[in-house]
C-alpha cells in the first residue's frame, strides 16, 4: 500500500502517517523527492482498509500495489531509481560500463587489466575473488589477497570496484574492499544473504538465476529494499534453455520487461549470457538498444591463460572496439558513455 502526500504536506503530518503505519505492525518506507512525497507501508496489509490512512491530515491518496513485488514495483516509484555511485549516476542518462576478468588471479594481472579497460572508456571494474565455481577443484579465488589487488587497482585507476559475495560470511570483508557487492546467479535465492545486504548501505548487483524468472529476480530484490538498501541494480546473464550453441541464452525480452515492472537499473553480462567472446559484442550492442542502463564484461589480458571463464573473456582491445561501438547505440538511445572523470593519479 503507498500513501501519497499532498504536495503541502507538513513533516508533522508525514510524522503521523508513519506513526500510523507502525502501529498496525507494518513498515513505513519514506521516498522523498522534488515533486511527491510517498510513503510505502510494507506488510501483511490485506485486512487494513485505505480509508485507515485516507482521513489522515495531508494524505493526498491511497493506491494499493497489486504486484507481489511492492518496493522494487514502478507502482511504488514510477520515475526511474537514480543512484550514485563514486561520483557516476547509476541508472541516469550515463550508461555504467563495468570490466576486468572473471577473477583476480595476481597483483599484475588485475592492474594491466584495470588500466587497459579505463584507457577503453570502462567506468568499473570488475574482478571475483570469492568465485561459484561447479567443481570444488577449481580456483576459487583469492579471497582478502585479492581484495586487496582490486583496493590497489582502484586507488590507481579511480574505478569503483564491483566483485561477488558468496556468503554473510564474507560481507564484513567485502564492505571494507568494494563498491558494488554482486550476487551471483548461483545465489540470488539466498534469502540469508539477501536480507545481510538489505541491512547494508552498499550498491549492489543482483544477478539473475540460472531458472529464475523476471519476478523471481524481483521478488529477491524485495529482500534487499525491505531492508532499507535501495541502491540496487538487477543483471541480466542468461537463462538456462534447450539451446547448446550458446551456454546460456540471453533474454532480451527480460531487459524491456524489467524496465515496466521496476525501477531499478537494469544491467546486461553478455560473457555469461552467451559464454563465447565471439557474441559478446553482438549482444552488448543489442542490450543498449533494448534499453539497458549498463554492461558487464569480462576482460583479460591473455583469456587463453585465464583461471576462470577464458572463452568468453575479450582482449582489451577487443573490449575498446565494444565500447566504440555501444557508444554509438548509446547516443542513438539518448544515452551516453562517459569516462572516469577522475584525474588518474601521477605516474599512471
Ligand atoms: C561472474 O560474474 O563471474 C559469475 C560467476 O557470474 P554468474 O553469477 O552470473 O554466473
Ligand atoms: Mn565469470
Amino acid at each position: 500500500m503507498i500513501i501519497i502526500m499532498k504536495a503541502n504536506a507538513t513533516p508533522r503530518q508525514v510524522e503521523g502517517v508513519i506513526q500510523v503505519i507502525q502501529s498496525l505492525g507494518l513498515t513505513p518506507h519514506l521516498y522523498e523527492d522534488a515533486d511527491a512525497t510517498v510513503i510505502g507501508a510494507v506488510g501483511d496489509n490485506h485486512d487494513v482498509p485505505s480509508e485507515r490512512f485516507e482521513s489522515l491530515e495531508g494524505v493526498e491518496a491511497v493506491k494499493r500495489i497489486t504486484q507481489p513485488f511492492k518496493l522494487a514495483s514502478r507502482q511504488f516509484h514510477p520515475e526511474d531509481s537514480i543512484f550514485p555511485l563514486d561520483g557516476f549516476q547509476v541508472g541516469g542518462n550515463e550508461i555504467i560500463m563495468i570490466a576486468g576478468p572473471c577473477s583476480v588471479e595476481s597483483r599484475t594481472q588485475i592492474l594491466e587489466t584495470a588500466q587497459a579497460v579505463r584507457e577503453a572508456g570502462a567506468n568499473a571494474l570488475r574482478g571475483g575473488v570469492f568465485k561459484p565455481r561447479t567443481s570444488p577443484y577449481s580456483f576459487q579465488g583469492l579471497g582478502e589477497q585479492g581484495l586487496e589487488y582490486l583496493a590497489e587497482a582502484r586507488a590507481l585507476t579511480g574505478m569503483p570496484i564491483v566483485s561477488e559475495v558468496m556468503s554473510q560470511t564474507q560481507l564484513e570483508v567485502m564492505e571494507k574492499y568494494v563498491d558494488v557487492l554482486q550476487v551471483g546467479a548461483r545465489n540470488m535465492q539466498n534469502f540469508n544473504l539477501l536480507r545481510a545486504i538489505g541491512e547494508t548501505r552498499k550498491t549492489t548487483l543482483l544477478k539473475r538465476g540460472l531458472s529464475a524468472t523476471i519476478e523471481e529476480l524481483l521478488m529477491s530484490a524485495e529482500y534487499i529494499l525491505a531492508g532499507g538498501n535501495r541502491q540496487v541494480m538487477l543483471c541480466e546473464r542468461g537463462i538456462r534453455t534447450f539451446e547448446t550453441s550458446t551456454r546460456n541464452t540471453t533474454d532480451i525480452n527480460a531487459i524491456p520487461v524489467l524496465k515496466s515492472l521496476t525501477h531499478l537499473p537494469i544491467i546486461l553480462d553478455p560473457s555469461h549470457s552467451t559464454g563465447d567472446s565471439q557474441y559478446v559484442a553482438a549482444v552488448a550492442r543489442a542490450a543498449l538498444a533494448a534499453g539497458a542502463d549498463g554492461l558487464i564484461i569480462e576482460v583479460h589480458p591473455d583469456p587463453a591463460r585465464a583461471l576462470s571463464d577464458g572463452r568468453q573473456s575479450l582482449r582489451p582491445e577487443k573490449f575498446a572496439e565494444l565500447v566504440r561501438q555501444v557508444r554509438s547505440i548509446a547516443e542513438v538511445m539518448g544515452r551516453r558513455i562517459t569516462p572516469v572523470t577522475r584525474p588518474a593519479p601521477v605516474g599512471w
